[in-house]
């Protein structure tokens, strides 16, 4: 064994049979950045399905979905997903951890774990409803996590996961898009500098697409540096006119929203199969203040109207979500060696300056990602 792979094991040995808590950033109930506490007494992980594997966190993304999950969104459909049945106490997520996104090394694996050792490198994008990454160590199921590109190191490799899995699902499985029919296509991307946009960008060049972006001024050459083949100011005017003055699109994938639905879906080439893609949603909204059934109900309603709304003009209204998924990261993983793909890390904090990577985030005006080093 390599020194570092010696120390690495060492580590783990001693901490497999010795720990039983580990240091962790967590909140102990919903508000604004004085609600972070750090602590050397979080419980340390435990395996409780045969599929579960703990890594060690060496880098931990953090995404906006942390600040406001921080102050209590989804908080309903959280404790849903946590806790089906119903039948823990109101507030029994506390002490929460946040984090999103990990790169490390898996320090145990469960029974039923295959495709992956003991010391493998990993990287996921952790889902919402568990346990993040702002701590030494992590569960997750086999079948989230996926081996770290080896051409970047743990603080690049934390800044993909979440908004990769995330442009995946929305581009791949909602978009339909693919590596092989990208090459005549034109999309558009509003909401270019950020995460989801910064990755989104290369991907489908990587794929061939013809790639349209807004963004600020001050971030233009920046996205083009990304790859953007156009790109749209959106503080120069209003936005709407700039862009129908262009070729249609095939696809819009919106990481805006706002008054963006009222006219971004005539951009499309209608009656071709064209689709406008949004992440930005009402459904966790809905839920914490109608409740889940309700909330759902609700949700429901509102995306059947627009989808059929739409219908009739010829394109497609659908809404993206997150998802987790292992495999979409392996694919992801092989671009990045390939070179297609790069990290952007904004801003690298360490783990005692958590609160402040969580002001950085909270701020906006993303370029890239934000990426706190946890060991
Ligand atoms: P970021 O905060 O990383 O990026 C947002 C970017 O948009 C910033 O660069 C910002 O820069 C830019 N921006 C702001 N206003 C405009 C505008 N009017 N036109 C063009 N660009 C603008 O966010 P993410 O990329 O991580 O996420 C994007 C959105 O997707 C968020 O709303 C997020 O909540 C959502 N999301 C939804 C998910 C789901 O499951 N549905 C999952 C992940 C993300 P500047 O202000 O300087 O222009």
């Amino acid at each position: 064994l390599h020194g570092w792979q010696r120390n690495q094991s060492r580590l783990i040995r001693t901490s497999s049979k010795a720990m039983t808590i580990m240091p962790a950033w967590v909140i102990d109930q919903y508000g604004n950045n004085d609600v972070l506490r750090f602590t050397n007494n979080a419980s340390f992980p435990i395996i409780n399905y045969p599929n579960e594997v703990i890594i060690k966190v060496f880098a931990a993304g953090l995404n906006p979905l942390d600040v406001s999950m921080r102050g209590g969104y989804g908080s309903a459909t959280m404790a849903m997903k946590r806790d089906p049945l119903n039948i823990k106490q109101t507030g029994s997520e506390f002490p929460l951890i946040l984090g999103r996104d990990v790169s490390g090394v898996i320090m145990e694996c469960g029974l039923d774990v295959k495709y992956f050792r003991e010391r493998d490198e990993v990287w996921a994008a952790i889902p919402p409803w568990k346990q993040g990454s702002l701590a030494e160590f992590v569960v997750l199921s086999a079948n989230e996590i996926s081996h770290k590109p080896k051409s970047i190191s743990h603080t690049q490799a934390a800044a993909i996961p979440y908004v990769a899995t995330t442009a995946w699902s929305a581009l791949v499985n909602t978009g339909g898009l693919s590596k092989d029919n990208c090459a005549n296509k034109r999309i558009l991307i509003l909401g270019g500098s950020g995460g989801v946009g910064t990755f989104a960008i290369q991907m489908l060049k990587a794929w061939g697409a013809h790639v349209t972006v807004t963004c600020s001024h001050n971030a233009e050459q920046f996205v083009k540096g990304l790859g953007a083949d156009h790109v749209v100011d959106y503080t120069a005017g209003p936005v709407e006119e700039l862009l129908s003055a262009l070729e249609k699109f095939d696809l819009v994938l919106d990481n805006i929203g706002g008054d963006t639905e009222q006219w971004a879906l005539g951009l499309l080439k209608p009656w071709t199969g064209a689709k406008y893609v949004t992440l930005v949603t009402p459904f966790l909204r809905n839920t914490d203040q109608l409740g889940v059934a309700d909330g759902m109900l609700q949700t429901a309603a509102t995306v059947a109207t627009k989808v059929i709304k739409h219908l009739v003009k010829g394109v497609h209204y659908r809404w993206g979500f997150f998802a987790p998924s292992g495999p979409a990261l392996d694919e992801i993983g092989k671009m990045v060696d390939a070179g297609q793909i790069r990290a952007v890390v904004e801003e690298m904090f360490s783990f005692s300056q958590v609160p402040q990577a969580f002001n950085k985030v909270e701020k906006g005006h993303a370029r890239g990602k934000t990426v706190v080093e946890i060991s």
